[in-house]
């Protein structure tokens, strides 16, 4: 286990933890012991593979804590990744943990959780959604899915920290595609996207859309989509990290900052329409 510098961030390498627990927690599932899973959960992914067969994985453990220990600091040599480090409550600790084979097919991603998360309230709630609650959290995560996925979820888990976590759907268009994603999804992917122009990297267009595009095709299609303008005002309204990004970055991509012109693009387009308000009175906590 290690700490990273004095951020509430722990690293912790317990893949064979989880390797021995998550049977058991498949099977309290299936006999709707939502309980003892949610602890047996907690229990491994809060210790080490240290002490198991004799300290046989210390050097696996090695491994796995110094690529995150570099990641994070890449993230933190970034001004815009050393602020979603710096806001994560610190009353609150981000466990960092690696994501299993198994969990891997599943999904080739990094997730974020509440560590505590809430118990399912339906009986037949399928296992793993452990997507509910707040205060401390759990990041799967691989090095190899590198710095920009890791500050992604770091926001997820600065928002889950401060009990901010709430999931709205928001519906978008790309070209003649319509499709969905939430706000926590859209604002994780703002912030990632301020990170990467602040580093000079490439920009992806949107979070489902993982193409590559330019600053200015990312605010056309920001602008081409009320609800996606809409979640920025609501952000820029209630969220500090939005704020926060607005004042301090001069990055080349900062829809935060430039929100008045991305309206301005939107009412040239749409002569009729009026401003636009904010996302449905929500997530004002
Ligand atoms: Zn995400």
């Amino acid at each position: 286990m290690r700490l990273f510098l004095d951020y509430p961030i722990i690293i912790n390498y317990n893949l064979h933890q989880q390797l021995r627990s998550v049977p058991h927690e498949k099977q309290m599932h299936r006999d709707r012991q939502f309980a003892e899973e949610r602890q047996s959960y907690m229990e491994a992914t809060t210790t080490s593979d240290i002490r198991l067969e004799n300290r046989m994985y210390k050097p696996e453990i090695e491994r796995y804590e110094s690529a995150i220990f570099n990641c994070l600091k890449t993230v933190y040599s970034n001004p815009v990744g050393r602020m979603v480090l710096g806001k994560i409550n610190k009353q609150t600790t981000v466990w960092i943990i690696p994501k299993t084979a198994a969990d891997m097919k599943v999904c080739n991603c990094a997730t974020t959780n509440p560590l505590k998360y809430d118990l399912p309230k339906d009986k037949d709630e399928p296992y793993g959604r452990r997507g509910l609650g707040y205060g401390n959290t759990v990041i799967e995560f691989l090095p190899e899915s590198g710095d920009d996925t890791l500050i992604h979820e770091l926001v997820h888990a600065y928002r889950y920290s401060h009990k901010k976590f709430n999931k709205i759907e928001i519906h978008f268009q790309n070209e003649k595609i319509l499709d969905s994603q939430d706000t926590e999804e859209f604002f994780a992917h703002q912030m990632s996207t301020i990170y990467m122009s602040q580093a000079k990297r490439p920009l992806m267009m949107d979070y489902k859309w993982q193409s590559i595009r330019e600053k200015n095709k990312i605010y056309d299609f920001l602008a081409g989509n009320t609800e996606m303008l809409m979640a920025l005002k609501l952000f820029l309204n209630h969220e500090c990290l939005a704020r926060l990004a607005a004042q301090s970055f001069a990055t080349d991509y900062n829809p935060f900052r430039d929100y008045q012109e991305l309206e301005a693009r939107f009412l040239k387009n749409n002569p009729s329409a009026t401003p636009l308000p904010e996302l449905g009175g929500m997530l004002i906590n």
